[in-house]
């Protein structure tokens, strides 16, 4: 039986200009210990907010994240590991996360110092991090800008590590790099996964990403789960027309740029998604009753889980 370390169940609304948005409905997720969930979906399905509530940036309006057995509660910046729930989250623009007028030496330093983790331990607490991302420590004195992307995600990763997280959730934390700086910080993160035994939440959009470094994938669609499954079985025997729809666009020659293509027909607007099956409006098999009754995630076997009626 897996260790769980996360377990959620879990609903948000959002106010929106315009209205309410159902972000998440009814999204329900156990993460094991030392697992690495892959989370997918289109720009705009809910996998970033899914990722906030999950490291406590953005409060559930319904359920809870419940993280090694306790309540994961509302916390003030991704920075902060006062709550010691030992989770920590990656973003995509590592420049954003690095306060440009601090040295890297004070912004890897920052959050252990004030949480009393550096006190009583190596004087080089801070380079054993930032070697540790890959990032050499000679370095630490400058400043942000004064480094590539890669780099400054490495120092993005060292600051993350320095709190010792048991838990990173990666927020496209390799979207914004050139491929072969990609494959160097995916490399890293499995790494790191087995030297220090973290558990991942993955989010991307990029399938070719989420295959590579995930041991199970959940597909999001417009603030629902879809399908969920082992990485293999799901890129082997996708069951959801969703699921399906983007995996049959991606590139068969050059699998290092499996990206989103565009679905038949838009994204609908979160603040009005179609009722019953939200998929219905692009799905080439939809039903009648696809437009009334909500699919539930139901199990296929082999730990698969797809939501849709084609099933029943
Ligand atoms: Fe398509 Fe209906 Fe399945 Fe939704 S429930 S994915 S509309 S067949």
């Amino acid at each position: 039986k897996p260790d769980i370390a996360a377990k959620m169940a879990i609903g948000l609304k959002l106010a929106k200009p315009g209205g309410i948005v159902h972000a998440l409905d009814g999204v329900s997720l156990d993460v094991a210990r030392g697992e690495v969930v892959g989370v997918v979906g289109e720009s705009g399905c809910g996998k970033s907010t899914f990722g906030r509530v999950m490291a406590g940036l953005l409060k559930p309006s319904a359920g809870e994240v419940r993280w090694n057995g306790r309540s994961v509660g509302k916390r003030a910046s991704a920075n902060d590991a006062a709550a010691g729930l030992g989770t920590q989250m990656i973003f995509q623009n590592p420049m954003a996360a690095l306060n440009p007028r601090m040295s890297i030496e004070n912004i890897v330093g920052e959050a252990p110092r004030a949480h009393g983790l550096i006190e009583g331990k190596r004087a080089d607490y801070v380079d054993a991090y930032l070697k540790m991302a890959g990032f050499d420590p000679t370095m630490k004195k400058r400043l942000p800008h004064e480094f590539s992307g890669g780099q400054r995600q490495r120092v993005n990763i060292a600051r993350a590590l320095a709190v010792q997280p048991e838990l990173l959730i990666c927020d496209e934390s390799v979207a914004a790099l050139d491929v072969s700086i990609q494959a160097q910080i995916l490399n890293l993160f499995t790494r790191l996964r087995s030297e220090l035994d973290l558990t991942y939440v993955f989010i991307s959009h990029d399938l070719g990403v989420v295959e590579h470094i995930s041991d199970r994938v959940l597909i999001m669609y417009l603030g629902r789960i879809v399908e969920e499954a082992p990485t293999e079985e799901v890129f082997r025997r996708p069951n959801h027309p969703y699921t399906q729809a983007l995996l049959s666009e991606i590139p068969r020659i050059d699998t290092t740029k499996r990206r989103f293509q565009p679905i038949k027909g838009e994204l609908p607007s979160p603040l009005s998604p179609p009722t019953g099956c939200h998929f219905h409006t692009r799905c080439p098999y939809v039903m009648d009753r696809c437009r009334v009754d909500v699919p539930k995630l139901k199990s296929l076997g082999n730990a698969h889980l797809s939501a849709c009626h084609l099933n029943e």
